[in-house]
């Protein structure tokens, strides 16, 4: 399925996002920690299957189907651990805490497991791999972090943020002039939010006074 958004066609690995996109690769990342949508409460990394085949539509893990893939489980753990860290990285661009070592934890495991590499490329160039599409998981998430580093250099990653909601924090492309969204969506969240702060303020000035 192939979806399309302002002219712009849509991987059908990102049509759960529909809206607020990251360019391309960026997009990839953000729809790799979007996978899981607290809002409607759904998680394409918890059906086995439908994990196995997001992840290798995305090119984050090969799958040959037919053969037994024993380290799977392990490898649907170590994706959705690293989908918290890389969420935990988002969120320092919209003002959380520093990363504590736990948040680090899975993104350290990827990185004890396989380490960038240079590739000199039949086209004379000379880049950071590997590549997507990954055979393993562990190639794969590290791909995932040589998006975010290259966005980081680029200044698109500060765009990418997390809804203010803290029961959503999903990923978000800022395209605003100002730079200041902090919604997923003004209509789900930013209301939502900001009726449940007026129904708080105005249960505090109902509140008798003491005396
Ligand atoms: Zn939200």
């Amino acid at each position: 399925m192939v979806v399309t958004l302002n002219g712009m066609t849509l991987p059908s690995w990102a049509s759960h996002v529909e809206d607020k996109l990251a360019p391309m690769p960026l997009l990839l990342v953000q729809a790799f920690v979007d996978t899981l949508d607290r809002d409607q409460g759904t998680d394409i990394l918890a059906d086995p299957d439908e994990a196995r085949a997001w992840l290798a539509g995305t090119g984050l893990r090969a799958s040959d189907p037919g053969r037994p893939d024993p380290d799977f489980a392990d490898d649907l753990r170590l994706a959705r651990a690293a989908r918290e860290s890389i969420r935990a990285l988002i969120g320092r661009n919209t003002g959380d805490e520093p990363l504590s070592p736990g948040d680090l934890a899975p993104l350290e495991q990827v990185l004890g497991q396989v380490q960038p590499r240079l590739e000199a490329g039949t086209d004379g160039r000379v880049r950071l791999g590997p590549v997507l599409p990954a055979r393993t998981l562990a190639d794969g998430l590290l791909g995932l972090l040589l998006i975010i580093r290259d966005a980081q250099a680029d200044g698109s990653w500060d765009r990418l943020k997390l809804c203010g909601n803290p029961d959503c924090r999903w990923a978000f492309y800022d395209r605003s002039h100002s730079r200041r969204g902090a919604w997923c969506d003004m209509a789900s969240c930013g209301n939502r939010l900001k009726n449940r702060n007026l129904r708080a303020r105005r249960a505090q000035l109902s509140e008798p006074r003491p005396a």
